[in-house]
């Protein structure tokens, strides 16, 4: 069984504190497998799911578990939509490679004695 989900969410974003409206997908491949049955080796790109005691299989559940895995860990804004976005290109100063000593300026002197 192979299908795609497409969901409109509503996630707060976790840099900001506003919510915002994002669309979540999924595309998936799945085989059914009783509870007792050896898993068989399948390709890498299916996931396979226990149907029930009737051989029947909870669509809802199985889009919702889907679709819930890919759901964002940490949801923020893009960067130009967020309030605070302007702040998150700020790593500090890293001294440009001119700046840096040299790791192996050490062996050139050791060179030169
Ligand atoms: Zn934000």
């Amino acid at each position: 069984m192979s299908g795609q989900a497409r969901a409109q969410v509503t996630l707060q974003c976790q840099r900001c504190n506003e919510l915002f409206d994002t669309a979540i997908e999924s595309e998936f491949t799945y085989t059914p497998l009783r509870e007792d049955a050896e898993a068989p080796e399948l390709p890498e790109a299916y996931d396979t799911f226990e149907v029930d005691e009737f051989g029947e299989i909870n669509l809802v559940q199985v889009i919702e578990d889907e679709l819930i895995l890919n759901l964002p860990l940490v949801p923020v804004h893009e960067n130009e939509h967020c309030a605070e976005g302007k702040y998150d290109m700020s790593f500090g100063d890293i001294p440009t490679t001119d700046e840096r000593p040299n790791p192996f300026a050490i062996l050139e002197e050791l060179k030169r004695k």
